[in-house]
């Protein structure tokens, strides 16, 4: 018997910069799969200002020594996952428990079929994960439960990992060399260049070459002085209104003790940068 294909949706997530993805999905984890993804509008550091985020990288008490799990991809579809496994996805990545059952189970599939490292405590429980890219799971003695759920990263699923979106709010790593320098001479205070990138496609309309960097940072660091520096107050976690329609994320932290600017997104009111094509 065939089943009935599962009903058309609109996907409910966003891109990066917070523009609605417009496109629909039949899939089960209501992601289209095509646009970042992200759950909420802005990130979901913004939403827990107490503080920096407590790591879910977190693996208890016990030792591990390498082990052979034994599990069978299609025994994703048949384990129970915890409550407190599902709460704590949900948490992380602003998902519905539902939802977070889902991707905890089409994690577990991949981390099995794709032979994640995988290791026995000494209360026998194992541990299966992604060492290098940060996603794992711990999984009963019996085999029979998801008991928690961890990650290294802030917001981002496995799903869009993989997918290649990259984080809308870690800091400068990345940043190439020739941008930091320009940054450096004209803004005092560090900037990610997701945030660069994002404020001269959408603001300014232009792509950051080493042509233009020097100009783009010059016109960058007169925006920021003028609208959004003087309403920092140096708080480990805060979001900026600019009054041109955009929202900056400023962190402070023990990697970035003077702060860092991690992020931009549109507001929401800006028509501007509602319809600006996307582009990677
Ligand atoms: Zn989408």
């Amino acid at each position: 018997m065939i089943t009935p294909a599962p009903p058309r949706r609109p996907c409910p997530r966003y891109s990066a910069d917070g523009t609605p993805c417009s496109n629909t999905t039949t899939r089960a984890d209501g992601w289209c799969g095509r646009c970042d993804g992200y759950t909420t509008v802005t990130p979901a550091v913004t939403r827990n200002a107490t503080g920096p985020r407590r790591s879910e990288w977190r693996w208890g008490p016990d030792t591990w020594t390498p082990g052979a799990l034994g599990m069978d991809s299609d025994e994703a579809y048949e384990i129970d996952v915890t409550p407190g496994a599902v709460a704590t996805y949900g948490r992380v990545h602003a998902v519905m428990p539902q939802i977070a059952e889902t991707q905890i189970r089409s994690l577990l599939e991949d981390l099995i079929s794709e032979q994640a490292a995988t290791e026995r405590s000494s209360t026998g429980t194992w541990r299966i994960y992604f060492r290098k890219h940060g996603y794992g799971l711990v999984i009963s003695a019996d085999r029979s439960h998801v008991l928690r759920y961890c990650t290294r990263h802030a917001e981002r699923t496995w799903a869009q990992y993989r997918t290649g979106v990259t984080s809308r709010i870690s800091g400068s790593g990345g940043t190439a060399a020739w941008k930091r320098e320009a940054l450096s001479r004209h803004i005092p205070v560090p900037i990610s260049g997701k945030a660069l990138n994002l404020y001269a496609r959408h603001t300014l309309g232009l792509k950051v070459t080493r042509d233009d960097i020097d100009d783009i940072a010059q016109r960058l660091a007169t925006h920021l002085s003028d609208n959004v520096l003087p309403h920092w107050h140096r708080t480990a976690e805060a979001a900026i209104e600019d009054g041109h329609g955009n929202t900056w994320i400023l962190l402070r932290n023990e990697r970035f003790p003077d702060g860092i600017i991690a992020t931009v997104h549109a507001t929401g009111s800006d028509p501007h940068s509602r319809h600006e094509e996307r582009q990677r």
